[in-house]
This record gives C-alpha cells, structure tokens and sequence, in this order.
C-alpha cells in the first residue's frame, strides 16, 4: 500500500515508547513523502532494530531515529550508544542465529533472528540494510527503500 514513511515510522516509535521508561527515542525526521512497500513488515522492522537498540544499550538512554529523502530512495536509521559490535562482526550479524558472544557484564537474551528476518524483508521490498558500529561506544543501523512513482 502507498503510506507516509515518516507516520508509519512515527507510530512505530510511539508504540516503543510506551514499552521502555529508561531509554528515550529521540525522533530526527526530513520530509520523506509516500512510499509503496508492505507497511506492517516495515513496522516489523523499525520494531526488530529499536529493540535491538535499547537491549544492547543498557548503560544510556538515548536512542535517535532517523529519517531522510535523497533522490527516489527514503533513508531511516536507528542510533544508540550501546555495546557495539566488534569491526569483524558487523556483517555476521545479519546470518540466521548469529549471535556476538555475550560480555562478562552482561546476558542479552535472543535468537539470533530479528536482524536476519529484517534484512530479508528490506531485501524483497527492494531496498538494502547495513550497519556502522564502534565496540564500546554504540551502533547506527540503517535501511533505504525506493521510492515509486505514484500512477
Ligand atoms: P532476536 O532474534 O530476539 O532478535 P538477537 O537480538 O540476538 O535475538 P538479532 O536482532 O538478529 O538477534 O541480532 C543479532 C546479534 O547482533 C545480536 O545477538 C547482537 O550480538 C548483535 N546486535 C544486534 N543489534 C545490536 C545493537 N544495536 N548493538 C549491539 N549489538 C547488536
Ligand atoms: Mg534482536
């Protein structure tokens, strides 16, 4: 169906809000318009990466969601100042129950599925998924989809 990007990303972020006192979801968005995609895999996402988000940062709050429009491709990322993933890991992450073992700290509990499901639904929809990461210091993961003309 044809949806405002920025909305659907809107709502998704306000329903998460609810779920978590410690950590805030700070919203950047520029103007994106509609897109054409499945928007409740879209809303499964965001869900998958802002969870993600706050599970992996569990000693800060802040947490920014992003949203830009460059050319026919809308853009929205996902940034918090977590754990990280370490240089060699980065795109392991996105394999089927891939997991970076657990600090000494700290027990994260998953599956190892919600980034590989993710990163194949932005992959049928057309788009692509990716992310930059510093260990130690937090994680930006992002994904573009494209914009279609509306006829
Ligand atoms: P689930 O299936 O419940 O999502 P999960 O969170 O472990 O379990 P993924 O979401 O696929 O699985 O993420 C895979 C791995 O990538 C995680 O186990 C974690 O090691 C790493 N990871 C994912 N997101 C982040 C993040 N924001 N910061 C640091 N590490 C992350
Ligand atoms: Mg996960």
């Amino acid at each position: 169906i044809w949806f405002d990007f920025n909305l659907a990303i809107q709502e998704t972020v306000q329903d998460l809000q609810h779920t978590t006192n410690k950590h805030i979801l700070v919203m950047d968005f520029r103007e994106t318009g509609k897109i054409y995609a499945d928007k409740e895999r879209i809303g499964q996402v965001m869900t998958n990466l802002i969870t993600n988000a706050i599970k992996y940062s569990p000693h800060s709050n802040r947490i920014i969601i992003s949203t830009q429009r460059e050319d026919n491709m809308v853009t929205v990322c996902v940034e918090d100042f977590g754990i990280g993933i370490p240089e060699d890991k980065k795109e392991k992450v996105f394999e089927q129950f891939y997991r970076v073992s657990g600090s000494k700290q700290h027990t994260f509990p998953g599956l190892g599925l919600g980034l590989y499901i993710s990163n194949e639904i932005i992959r049928r929809e057309g788009g692509k998924m990716w992310v930059n990461s510093t260990e130690g210091k937090g994680s930006v993961f992002c994904f573009s989809l494209p914009v279609t003309n509306e006829t």
